[in-house]
């Protein structure tokens, strides 16, 4: 089965995630403390008619970052400029972006652990003191000229908070970590899609794809439009628990909702039998690159227990020889 989280900014399924995004609070389900927080300093700066301070979101992709900076933005009745950090290559590039925000406009930089340390010098003083610092020529004869920006709000997305440089981090006013749904949460996200898709599902098919999801709306999303295919096929305006399964079965998505590369990495570990393994060679050992593994699939395995990370590397736990319905003792050859 293909990678199921990548992020496809600007595909046919961004513009799918786009139509089924909520737009207030009620539709965001879950990370309640998060809402609660956000819902107290939105009003708190509308009562001093301020914007609101920098916020940082940090967790893997698809838990819901740049929803929520959607629904910021409405919250607060203002504009909402999205970019990412590898998009912002020159210094100019960034000028270009701050000079153009309204006061009170939210600018979101998703992968902002990637800007380039030239890039977050220009940030710092915009964001302390909404001033751009440009310097013209070189040498003796250089020049700094300052700018006025607007009061504007940076929020910034990270699947990396480590990453992130101390003194940029140290520039947001709220930090935020996104957790995994749990499945009941993920099975209301799912029906209110599938009722904006035209459709009803069962609840007990809405919990099936849920627990198949690995805790990420956006996998949850993406089963959900392929298991819709398949109802609609058949001509069944209900989705069903069987269709349902059927869909998930053909499309090789197992009952935790593992994939190909979950299970490698699983065997691997096995295989060290209690040997703990690095980054670079679990890296090496799956051909994929570091970041996608710490990023994108660790972060699960990690909170749900199926790996533990010690200071020498990775190692199994007994529920990943139980998944694999092994014995600590047994080998897989
Ligand atoms: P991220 O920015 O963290 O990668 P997104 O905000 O793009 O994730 O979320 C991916 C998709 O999942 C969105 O299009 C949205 O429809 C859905 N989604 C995310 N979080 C929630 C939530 N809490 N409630 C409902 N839908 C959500």
């Amino acid at each position: 089965m293909e990678r199921i989280i990548e992020v496809e900014k600007f595909s046919e399924e961004s513009s799918f995630e786009n139509s089924l995004r909520p737009r207030d609070w009620d539709e965001y389900i879950g990370q309640e403390k998060i809402k609660k927080n956000l819902k107290i300093f939105i009003e708190a700066s509308k009562k001093r008619g301020e914007p609101l301070d920098h916020i940082l979101f940090f967790g893997p992709p698809g838990l819901g970052k740049t929803t929520l900076s959607h629904i910021i933005a409405s919250q607060m009745s203002t504009n909402i400029k999205i970019t990412a950090a590898p998009m912002i290559e020159k210094s100019g590039d960034l000028a270009a972006i701050l000079t153009n925000l309204e006061e009170g406009d939210i600018l979101f930089i998703d992968e902002i652990h990637r800007l380039s340390p030239a890039i977050e010098e220009i940030l710092y003083p915009a964001m302390e003191d909404f001033r751009l610092d440009i310097i013209i020529g070189s040498g003796p004869a250089a020049q700094t000229i300052k700018i006025d920006l607007p009061r504007f709000t940076l929020i910034g997305a990270t699947t990396r908070a480590g990453m992130l440089s101390s003194p940029l981090r140290d520039r947001f006013g709220m930090h935020f970590r996104l957790q995994f749904y749990d499945p009941k949460e993920l099975a209301h996200i799912v029906t209110n899609a599938a009722a904006k898709l035209g459709k009803e599902i069962d609840q007990k098919a809405a919990l099936e794809i849920a627990k198949r999801s690995r805790g990420t709306p956006r996998i949850a999303l993406r089963l959900l439009k392929r298991v819709r295919d398949f109802a609609d096929v058949a001509n069944e305006h209900m989705i069903t628990l069987d269709r349902t399964k059927e869909a998930l079965e053909a499309l090789g998505v197992d009952e935790q909702g593992f994939d190909d590369l979950d299970l490698k990495l699983l065997r691997l570990l096995v295989e060290a039998r209690g040997r703990p393994l690095g980054l670079s060679t679990i890296a090496a050992a799956l051909s994929e690159d570091e970041g996608t593994i710490e990023d994108v699939i660790e972060p699960y395995l990690l909170a749900n227990g199926y790996i533990e990370r010690t200071a020498r590397g990775r190692i199994a736990t007994p529920k990943t020889y139980d998944l694999l319905k092994l014995k600590p003792t047994d080998t897989l050859f």
